[in-house]
């Protein structure tokens, strides 16, 4: 569909131009109406619809994935996912969630699976213990090998996500609010979250320690956690295990996670990383240390309080026109 964006228009009689615009339509399915939005091509001289190639296909992949978001039903990648994550093979899959062995194979083909087969898809796909029962119950039918793949992989996810619960539920809002996130950015945005919270309850938001390593402020656990995530935690299987975790925050800390997100969240790690350069917590830690020298000092959270209380009486950090001063004023600062 990419490419010279040219096609023959019926009512020109010509090839011309065209430009791509959604449209609404209304479908029937199992006796149910649905609106869905699909992908019309216009040719720009006439305004007439011209037929183009691949777009059928890419409109049948479109109502396909609006049809299981309004009935809350899995979406294939989220089928392909809980494979991935308990390393389990299309026919063990089957099995191990009680389903016949040859449904995930069909659901992975395009299926529609049922409401009730999603739901328990979903909450084997957002919790480990869902997935260990399911183990359980159905591990007479399963293979010996399976079975200990399976429940090894779930023992790793428990180890992996292990981390203290606040900063878990943080770590997910971030997530959501921002779509994607490297792990080098992570790291710097609940740094800063860290900082504004105290900056504005004189407490802190989580009780994790931040270590002044080469790059700035690190929670050396969750770098640990997300070490093998690579540069975008969001394509990891394993990440369908911490959406929904933020569920507990109140909304003082959605608040302040909010304008980080904003503010910092849109720069990328390395910028993040010049900024934490000039602060005090990080310069102070660092004392003693030459520029690349690994360091695992720990970066008080005292030290973090009294910065940002410091920043505070500069720059209105309740605002995002406050906060984007602060950093442009950092990055220019030498
Ligand atoms: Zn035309």
């Amino acid at each position: 569909m990419a490419g010279r964006r040219r096609a023959f228009c019926m009512e020109c009689r010509k090839e011309t131009a065209y430009a791509l615009h959604k449209t609404p339509i209304t479908k029937t399915i199992r006796e149910k109406e649905y609106q869905f939005l699909i992908t019309t091509a216009h040719c720009k001289e006439c305004g007439c619809e011209v037929g183009i190639k691949g777009i059928l296909d890419y409109n049948a992949k479109e109502i396909d994935e609006q049809f299981r978001k309004s009935e809350g039903i899995v979406s294939l990648e989220e089928v392909e996912k809980l494979g991935k994550i308990y390393n389990l093979g299309k026919a063990p899959l089957s099995i191990a969630l009680g389903f016949g062995e040859v449904t995930i194979t069909r659901y992975l083909a395009g299926q529609i699976p049922s409401k009730e087969y999603s739901d328990i898809i979903r909450a084997a796909l957002s919790d480990t213990k869902v997935m260990k029962g399911l183990l359980e119950s159905n591990k007479d039918k399963l293979a010996e090998a399976a079975y200990k793949k399976a429940m090894s992989a779930i023992d790793e996810l428990d180890a992996l996500f292990s981390v203290p619960s606040k900063m878990l539920m943080v770590i997910s809002y971030v997530f959501e609010q921002l779509g994607e996130v490297t792990p080098l950015a992570l790291q710097k945005i609940l740094y800063f979250i860290q900082g504004l919270y105290f900056s504005r309850y004189g407490k802190p938001l989580f009780n994790d320690n931040c270590q002044a390593w080469v790059h700035g402020p690190v929670y050396a656990e969750i770098y640990d956690m997300f070490s093998s995530f690579r540069y975008d935690p969001i394509d990891d299987p394993r990440f369908e295990l911490l959406k929904g975790k933020s569920t507990n925050l109140d909304e003082k800390e959605r608040e302040v996670i909010d304008l980080v997100v904003n503010t910092f969240g849109m720069y990328g790690g390395k910028v993040l990383e010049r900024i934490t350069h000039k602060e005090d917590p990080w310069i102070d830690a660092r004392e003693g240390y030459s520029e690349n020298e690994p360091s695992h000092e720990e970066i008080s959270k005292e030290s973090i309080k009294e910065y940002f209380v410091s920043v505070r009486e500069k720059y209105d950090l309740n605002t995002e026109t406050g906060i984007m001063d602060y950093i442009q004023n950092m990055l220019i600062s030498s």
